[in-house]
């Protein structure tokens, strides 16, 4: 391949690479998009589909108002200011128009699929019909057409720098060269040696702890550019769900009637929260741990939507071959499971008496999901934050997508975007569909200035 084969390499063919080969064909570059995967779509095509945005068509036509100045303001407060404003305005800004280009491309999202993603009351998650697939196919299918190269089957394994300039990557050993490269490899799900120096928190669940997105998300850029002087932050960020490990498959949910015990015995959040942040407030209980607690009449009537493992029959041959634990009495339990049973009684009698009233006192959950604790036997079962969904902790980039160098340099050359960089993940998964919405509006972005360049 000759030295000026292309205008811009993209590293990586999801969400965020494919939203930044189409920008960077659009301003007129050649572009070669480098996928590891047998395909393109990495975990984007794997997720739910949900962007977060705000002041679109679609909330408009249901009759929200809502705008990036108050989305912005939102996402900066409940992440504590944690976060890169900088990248938080450049999202808040981009949501809708790229919302509205998805929608141009042919992406379908139903009005009925607009919903309270967040912690908050507006409806911003926006879920495509045919969730992360419906999104993928459609920005690949974009590419016919386009002077794109797909290469699948293809890992890159380092940058080339010449000059202190980024300016290819290199292939089986072999470099190839462009005018800018931008690193689109998604997140380190797949790759437990790095959680243990990036993401302890999931690293101390240990055997328990498992990943669902893409396999060949392994960190392999964050890596490459961090070898050349990139700059990481972020660190310990991502989104862990809540799990019993009944199974190791996709358990966004648990279901909202069971209550959730400390190791004092105590309640410490209304169950039906929504699972960022449910996760976040456990990590801070003691070992990072609960239980969750349930009698024999609420497992009977246990249903498998949302959450199938816990339907009546699978939560029964759980208790007959663990992990649930079950007991004739809560003292029995308690003991068992390791909560101090003297408060654990209190808890199952105050709970059991909001459950008849119809009313939570403690934590004003909604009453439909209030199940009395008071018919034997009784089970419990162990919680941990342990599915890893998506990491946070990444490449610096600015605003522009530029990879910022340990001295806070732009390093000339190299862009990023998506689950790749860090500085828009906060502590708080603050929106379901900010992660999606993280890699294709930034991948805009890096495709537009990418192609500036290479071609300036
Ligand atoms: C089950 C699940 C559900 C989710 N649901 C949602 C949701 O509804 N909304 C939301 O906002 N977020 C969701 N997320 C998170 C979200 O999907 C991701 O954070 C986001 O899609 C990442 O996009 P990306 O383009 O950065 O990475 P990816 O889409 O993962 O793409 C990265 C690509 O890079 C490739 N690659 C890696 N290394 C190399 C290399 N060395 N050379 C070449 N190619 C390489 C990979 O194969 C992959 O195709 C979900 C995640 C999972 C796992």
């Amino acid at each position: 391949m000759s030295d000026t084969d292309y205008d811009v390499i993209i590293v990586g063919a999801g969400g965020a690479g494919l939203a930044a080969a189409i920008e960077a064909t659009d301003a007129g570059a050649r572009v070669l998009l480098i996928e590891a995967g047998a395909r393109a779509g990495g975990s984007t095509a794997l997720s739910g589909g949900v962007y977060w945005a705000a002041g679109t068509s679609l909330q408009r036509q249901a009759g929200i108002e809502d705008d990036a100045e108050s989305q912005f303001h939102y996402y900066m407060t409940v992440n504590q200011y944690k976060v890169d404003p900088a990248l938080v305005r450049r999202y808040c800004d981009l949501s809708a128009p790229t919302f509205e280009w998805m929608v141009g491309l042919g992406v379908n999202f139903p009005l009925e699929n607009l919903y309270v993603s967040g912690v908050d009351k507006i409806r911003r998650g926006h879920r495509a019909e045919g969730h992360g697939a419906e999104i993928a196919e459609v920005l690949e299918g974009a590419l016919s057409g386009r002077s794109v190269d797909l290469a699948t089957h293809t890992r890159a394994e380092g940058l080339v720098v010449e000059g202190g300039r980024v300016t290819g990557v290199y292939v089986d050993g072999d470099p190839i060269r462009a005018g800018a490269v931008i690193i689109a490899s998604g997140g380190f799900g797949a790759n437990r040696r790095l959680w243990a120096e990036l993401y302890p928190s999931a690293a101390k669940q240990g055997e328990l702890a498992w990943y669902i997105g893409a396999d060949e998300c392994r960190g392999d850029g964050l890596e490459m550019a961090r070898r050349a002087g990139a700059e990481l932050v972020g660190h310990d960020r991502g989104l862990l769900l809540m799990t019993p490990g009944f199974a190791h498959d996709v358990e966004s949910y648990l279901p909202p009637w069971v209550v959730h015990v400390n190791h004092e015995g105590r309640r410490f959040i209304d169950e039906s929260t929504e699972y960022s942040v449910l996760s976040e407030v456990l990590s801070t209980q003691t070992a990072g741990e609960c239980f969750a607690v349930f009698d024999e009449a609420a497992r009977a009537e246990a249903k498998a939507h949302p959450a199938p493992n816990w339907a009546a029959d699978r939560l029964a041959e759980f208790a007959e071959k663990g992990p649930v634990v079950r007991a004739d009495t809560l003292t029995d339990l308690a003991e068992r499971i390791g909560v101090r049973p003297a408060a654990l009684v209190t808890t199952a009698e105050r709970y059991s008496e909001d459950a008849r009233a119809g009313h939570d006192s403690a934590y004003f959950k909604d009453e439909g999901h209030l199940r009395p604790i008071e018919t034997p036997p009784f089970y419990g079962v162990r919680i941990r934050p342990a599915i890893v969904c998506w990491t946070g902790t990444g490449l610096r980039i600015d605003a522009e997508t530029r990879v910022r160098d340990q001295a806070d340099r732009a390093m000339p050359g190299l862009f990023a975007a998506g689950e790749t960089t860090g500085g828009f993940a906060g502590p708080c998964y603050a929106g379901g569909g900010a992660s999606v919405g993280n890699a294709v509006i930034f991948g805009r972005v890096a495709g537009a200035n990418a192609a500036k360049l290479a071609l300036s």
